[in-house]
């Protein structure tokens, strides 16, 4: 990034989805002084195999985890809007306080989930990055939510959005996260129901519902080890030690400014190479 400051609002789903897919990034833009703030859409209350918790339980121990992770990234502030986790988020109502967000914060780049991912099943995940997206490209317009518009919030210009995660389309951006990549994976494996969650995916032999301190520990070396696989493999497509990548797009009002590479696209002529950061 260059030396202006910015606001970067990074709108996620779930407690644990910013430090797993785009916290490299952020703590790198933190340390550089610009401003990084969080919104989180719902509680993540549905977040576990066990059966001993309730769902104020594990948002409660969500939360808690959210905002230690939150610390070690230099995130300025968290915001929780406390949906329930599952599909349960009403679509225009996500995207009126969003732009509430995006206008009070003055955010200057929005980070969310590709709504247009194939095979994507997370319904919040979704409706999260499609609202976001909205919110991103409809903020500016002084007509739109008009009640909004007071004292200290104005209509506003957000001028990017940044795709995170897995991405529909090719990345067109990489950010070298080799200086952060030991906040990244400190930050994530505050998880802990996130950790028993991936059982199933790196240890079949460990039971998700009832894994014990020990076995909690494995979890988070396997963790470990994924993340930093993760992160080096697509560092290679760039040429270095540890990144992220995304999927760019600048902001008309109404619109995102992609039509000429769209346009190219299907014309079968290729994008622009990647940006490195
Ligand atoms: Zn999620």
């Amino acid at each position: 990034m260059n030396s202006k400051k910015i606001n970067v609002l990074a709108i996620f789903s779930h407690p644990d989805d910013l430090s797993i897919f785009c916290s490299g990034t952020l703590a790198k833009w933190a340390e550089e002084g610009h401003n990084i703030f969080a919104l989180c859409c719902t509680n993540g209350n549905l977040g576990t195999l066990r059966t001993d918790l309730t769902k104020e339980d594990v948002a409660k121990m969500r939360e808690k985890e959210l905002k230690e992770a939150n610390k070690i990234l230099g995130i300025k502030k968290t915001i929780l809007l406390d949906y329930p986790d599952g599909g349960f988020i009403p679509r225009q109502e996500l995207r009126e306080k969003l732009i509430y967000f995006i206008r009070k914060l003055r955010a200057d780049r929005v980070m969310t989930f590709d709504p247009w991912v194939p095979y994507e099943v997370h319904p919040d995940h979704v409706i999260v990055g499609r609202m976001a997206s909205e919110a991103g490209a409809f903020a500016a317009f002084p007509l739109l939510y008009s009640e909004q518009v007071k004292d200290d919030i104005n209509p506003y210009s957000c001028s990017e959005v940044w795709f995170m995660g897995l991405l529909g389309h090719s990345p067109n951006c990489f950010v070298n996260i080799s200086s952060t990549i030991e906040k990244k994976v400190e930050a994530a494996l505050k998880f802990e129901a996130t950790l028993t969650l991936l059982a199933r995916f790196f240890a079949p032999d460990i039971d998700p519902a009832n894994v014990s301190p020990e076995e909690l520990k494995k979890l988070s070396k396997y963790a470990n080890r994924l993340l930093r696989s993760i992160a080096s493999t697509i560092g290679k497509k760039a040429n270095i030690k540890a990144a992220e990548a995304f999927y760019t797009q600048k902001v008309l009002p109404g619109h995102f400014d992609n039509f000429l590479e769209l346009m190219n696209e299907m014309l079968g002529n290729p994008s622009e190479t990647p940006k490195i950061y």
